[in-house]
């Protein structure tokens, strides 16, 4: 797995900002957004939201907004970035559930697309907030799809309606004044194959001829949710952006002919999933029953390895060219023994002070962050093209873990 910078530019941004930080390579991101948009390129008014829980900054939101993306909002503070980023109106989708009256009210301050999980939160919506006159429901396919591992299965999976209550939902919507419609599912995750996502496109298509053959609306738009996987281990093989856009062409073609809804995507790892870094050193090696290498940074930086046994590749930039001879756990300093990035990998022999660089973090990574064990949410870095770093967020202070403490 290459890496966007050299050995040496890292060290000399890591002089400047001490480890641990991550590091997010603009232009890999822009490039996923590009591909994403350019496999879709034939749907109309295709719109790519970025999934801002994946890599909540407003720098990558605004970012993907210059090269023509939108913002996918599910809590008041994701709303809240969105709109610091300049995205208001149809650039802002809004798929939450069990919605708090106050990010209703939240979401149509900003115009926003709303996306309703629940059939029951109409009335939330009407009451708090008022209908607009666009309104999307989310389905929950139940035994129609299989679902995949990260999601579960759509039956256990606490998102989304059932296509009955779908279609009670929107008569009701219609007769209380909504005039357009989406519709939107979100069955897999981190899902590489084409045939999944040609699956999910299928069901919602067919879904929306018969919501508009028998309730006389208009779905304007279908969102196919997020999900589209990204390669974690070297061996794995990225997702075939360009299939998965002529197969969900092909369904479309079937269905609706020349002419249909728009189509959305709200995709969040793929997009800056294998573009961040973050950027640690060893501090303590350790030989007990086993071989430690303890990081300064831990699982409070990263949590996907302790909370899904997920797999995140590790290099160490300068000894790349060494053999992989010593098998290390490589472990955080939390009082957690869940704490490790890694568990018998096989590495070059590390030494104190070696910088080292977990991979493909860019998504769900410092935004799974957590302060357990008094521990500091580190910084985030943006890399340009050319080069040139910028602090998108700094590190915190012990005084901002203190700042909600009473005297
Ligand atoms: C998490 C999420 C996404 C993005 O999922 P990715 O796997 O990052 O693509 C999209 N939509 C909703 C509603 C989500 O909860």
């Amino acid at each position: 797995m290459n890496l966007p910078f050299t050995r040496d530019e890292l060290a000399t941004i890591a002089q400047i900002y001490p480890t641990p930080f991550y590091v997010y390579d603009a232009a890999g991101i822009r490039a996923a957004a590009r591909a994403l948009q350019q496999a879709f390129a034939w749907a109309p008014n295709f719109r790519q939201y970025f999934a801002l829980k994946a890599t909540p900054n407003p720098h990558i939101l605004r970012l993907l907004a210059d090269v023509g993306c939108g913002a996918d909002c599910s809590s008041l503070a994701e709303l809240a970035l969105a709109e610091r980023a300049g995205l208001r109106g149809g650039l802002v989708m809004f798929s939450s559930n069990n919605t708090p009256a106050e990010e209703f009210v939240a979401a149509r301050h900003l115009g926003a697309l709303i996306n309703l999980d629940d059939v029951g939160l109409l009335d939330d919506l009407e009451r708090h907030a008022g209908l607009p006159e666009f309104l999307s429901f989310r389905l929950n396919p139940g035994p129609a799809l299989a679902g995949n591992t990260i999601i579960g299965r759509p039956e256990e999976s606490k998102f989304g309606a059932t296509r009955e209550q779908l279609l009670a939902g929107y008569a009701a919507a219609r007769d209380r004044g909504v005039r357009r419609f989406g519709l939107h599912a979100m069955v897999v995750s981190n899902e590489r194959a084409t045939a999944a996502h040609a699956a999910t496109a299928r069901l919602l298509f067919e879904l929306a001829l018969e919501l508009q053959a028998k309730l006389g609306i208009t779905i304007a738009l279908i969102n196919l949710g997020g999900g589209i996987g990204i390669p974690y281990r070297p061996d794995e093989i990225p997702a075939d952006l360009p299939a998965i856009g002529a197969a969900v062409q092909a369904v479309y073609r079937e269905l609706f002919g020349e002419h249909g809804p728009a189509l959305a995507t709200e995709c969040g790892r793929l997009i800056t999933g294998p573009h961040g870094y973050l950027v640690t050193r060893v501090r303590h090696l350790k030989q007990t029953y086993r071989n430690y290498a303890g990081l300064d940074a831990s699982m409070h930086n990263l949590m996907r390895p302790a909370m899904y046994g997920a797999y995140h590749h590790i290099t160490v930039p300068g000894k790349e060219h060494l053999p992989a001879r010593a098998v290390y756990d490589v472990v955080g300093s939390l009082c957690e023994n869940n704490d490790k990035f890694a568990i018998a990998r096989a590495l070059p022999p590390l030494a104190p002070g070696d910088l080292v660089v977990i991979h493909d973090a860019g998504a769900h990574g410092h935004a799974m962050g957590f302060s357990y064990n008094g521990k500091l949410r580190s910084a985030e870095l943006l890399r340009e093209s050319d080069g040139s770093v910028r602090l998108i967020r700094r590190a915190e202070r012990l005084a901002d873990l203190f700042a909600t403490l009473e005297d």
